[in-house]
């Protein structure tokens, strides 16, 4: 139950809120203390000054009043006070030089006794002595003087004053001051509270949204109010959350599109099969038939697994060494191995090559790129008709065209061409084998290496791809 209460308290104190109340609550007592303490202190020697320059002034108007005394004794004293009119004191005394009273104004006298005040006994070695105190709601000070007649010391005079006047001004000032005090502090603590209350409030609400967020809910917005610091991390917070929400939905329909495409040629080839086992005199003709449609089902199986672990191992950002490829060859090359499926439909095959268009780059990369982009330029062409590739440099860049006499890409299609899947007439990419995912492939290695590839529609019917490739692209740069 202790142990409960003692976490209770740990996480309560704990909170940013508590703690920048007790750090605000902590800077303005120190402040209040310091405007409470300093101007008392200040007004209290203003007025110590004072009281020391009118006693002194006081008690050398009388040792020199009674310097001038024939004889220097107590009646002389009395007199000479009598006619300076002397008031307002505590107490008077005039001694001699060995310290007697001669003259004391309080009522019980000490007239014929040495008097040892301390003060009396500095006067009495030459000095001029003050002393002020604050204390008992009054200021008491004392004031000491020797008393000289042509260079030999007669006596002192001691005086001493108690003002409770200057010193009810004082405590006036000072009760007027602390609580004035007490209530700004009271209202800067609740300010304090109100202000850090909205502050941590604003903050557990982002902290709630990521919760939920880490919870896999990526809908989660947080409304995002004012113009502050805060607001600006509301702001990067949503925008997060919509790349996460737009990255978890890519993936959802990447898993739901790969394994639509793997499933249709696994159910027709488990059709195809069942067929012929279920057939019992199936002749020979049909049978082979029905294999080469097997066969063909399941190369298409084979190139879409290839190419989805091709994505993924792009996805991954698997780090392939790169070499330095020279463009012109790799398309010649590439034209070299896709002349048996041009030549299937008449389709000719030409290639303008600049020599020595040398790009650093996975070599694989490099080939299937070309690759994909001419073998559909020959898939969706007509027949008779002709696809071109050339290699040239270009502002300090290597540009590779492929261009073909085909059936061309619907303008409103061009825009999605290079989504995963994505087939502008999926009957047909189907019946050549296509999978939707080569342009795909060749967008994302075009890009880890830091290039750019454009697609437009043919003048005169066909397609026309434009690739621009650093001629030396930075190593590492997947
Ligand atoms: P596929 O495996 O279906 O060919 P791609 O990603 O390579 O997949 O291409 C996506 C789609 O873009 C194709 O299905 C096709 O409709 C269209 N396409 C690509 N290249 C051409 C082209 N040269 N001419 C006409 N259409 C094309």
């Amino acid at each position: 139950m202790r142990a409960k209460g003692e976490k209770k308290l740990a996480r309560f104190t704990g909170r940013v809120q508590f703690r920048l109340v007790l750090g605000f609550f902590a800077l303005i007592a120190a402040l209040l203390i310091l405007l409470n303490t300093y101007p008392v202190a200040a007004s209290r020697d203003i007025v110590f000054k004072e009281k020391e320059s009118s006693l002194l002034e006081q008690a050398s108007v009388i040792a020199s009043s009674l310097s001038g005394l024939d004889s220097f004794s107590g009646d002389g004293a009395a007199q000479v006070i009598e006619l300076l009119g002397v008031s307002g004191l505590e107490r008077l005394m005039v001694t001699d030089a060995a310290g007697r009273v001669l003259y004391d104004s309080s009522g019980d006298s000490a007239e014929g006794k040495y008097a040892l005040f301390a003060e009396l006994v500095r006067a009495l070695e030459g000095e001029q002595v003050f002393w002020s105190s604050f204390s008992g709601g009054a200021y008491l000070s004392r004031a000491a003087l020797p008393v000289y007649r042509d260079g030999a010391m007669l006596g002192a005079v001691y005086l001493c004053e108690r003002d409770a006047e200057q010193a009810e001004i004082l405590i006036a000032f000072r009760d007027r001051l602390a609580t004035v005090s007490a209530l700004a502090l009271a209202l800067a603590l609740a300010i304090t509270i109100i202000f850090t209350r909205r502050l941590t409030g604003r903050i557990t609400r982002l902290s709630q949204a990521v919760r939920t967020v880490r919870e896999g809910n990526y809908a989660q917005r947080v409304a995002v109010e004012g113009s502050d610091e805060l607001s600006e991390l509301y702001a990067d917070f949503n925008s997060m959350t919509e790349t996460l929400q737009k990255t978890e939905e890519q993936r959802r329909r990447f898993v739901s599109d790969a394994s639509h495409e793997l499933k249709t040629p696994l159910a027709s080839i488990r059709l195809l099969a069942d067929s012929i086992l279920e057939s019992e005199n199936m002749d020979a003709a049909t049978a082979r038939e029905f294999i080469e449609d097997i066969s063909s089902e399941t190369e298409r199986l084979r190139r879409t697994s290839e190419k989805l672990l091709d994505l993924s191992r792009r996805d991954d950002g698997a780090h392939v060494r790169r070499v330095d490829v020279d463009l012109g060859e790799a398309a010649k090359d590439t034209l070299r191995r896709l002349a048996p499926l041009a030549g299937k439909t008449g389709i000719a095959l030409d290639c303008e090559c600049e020599p020595g268009c040398v790009i650093s780059a996975p070599e694989d990369d490099v080939y299937q790129i070309i690759f994909n982009l001419a073998e559909n330029a020959v898939k969706y062409n007509v027949p008779g008709g002709r696809v071109f590739v050339s290699v040239r440099r270009e502002d300090g860049r290597v540009l590779l065209t492929v261009e073909d006499t085909g059936i061309g890409i619907p303008e409103k299609d061009l825009p999605n061409i290079f989504s995963r899947f994505y087939r502008v007439d999926k009957a047909r990419s189907r019946e050549r084998g296509g999978s939707g995912l080569g342009l795909s492939i060749v967008h994302d290695a075009v890009a880890a290496l830091g290039g750019s590839i454009e697609v437009s529609a043919r003048e005169g019917g066909g397609t026309r791809f434009c690739v621009r490739f650093p001629v030396k692209a930075k190593e590492g740069g997947e």
